[in-house]
């Protein structure tokens, strides 16, 4: 079970056999809260509002943590190549990406299932997963762009 969001953070941790630090709860929580993925620079900074003393190599060694026992999963896109992290959900979400400022948002509905089955009936492929990206310019954006 890779369900996250049914437990709290304390099962969570002994479940996986860690050990339940405030770091790491903080860290959790960011991502619990989160909709879309994160950069661990924007976690550390969100991070340090909280605790000052916490550095960005605490936050990596965190996110590292949290990799290797499958409560998170890395993920890039492609537009800029900056690793971010996500929580390791059940729920399948894709991202609409602003090419100009560059916002992510979270897009629940996916329209693959269908075509996943089609396509593993006439290759005979066994899918497991797809990514999607989906770009063009957010309502700000849009707003900005025709004052000019
Ligand atoms: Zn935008
Ligand atoms: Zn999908």
């Amino acid at each position: 079970m890779n369900c996250v969001d049914n437990k709290n953070n304390k099962e969570l941790f002994v479940s996986k056999g860690l050990k339940n630090t405030k770091n790491r709860n903080h860290v959790l929580e960011l991502l619990k809260e989160a909709e879309v993925p994160l950069t661990a620079e924007v976690i550390y900074l969100k991070l340090k509002v909280l605790d000052t003393n916490i550095s960005l190599s605490t936050v990596y060694r965190i996110l590292e943590v949290f990799i290797a026992k499958d409560l998170v999963v890395k993920s890039s896109l492609s537009e800029d190549n900056k690793t971010r992290y996500e929580l390791h959900k059940d729920e399948h979400s894709h991202h609409l990406v602003c090419v100009n400022c560059k916002k992510i948002q979270a897009v629940f509905h996916c329209p693959l299932e269908a075509y996943e089955k089609a396509v593993e009936k006439e290759t005979e492929f066994n899918i497991t997963g797809h990514k999607l990206e989906i770009y063009g310019y957010c309502p700000e954006c849009q707003r900005i762009i025709e004052k000019h």
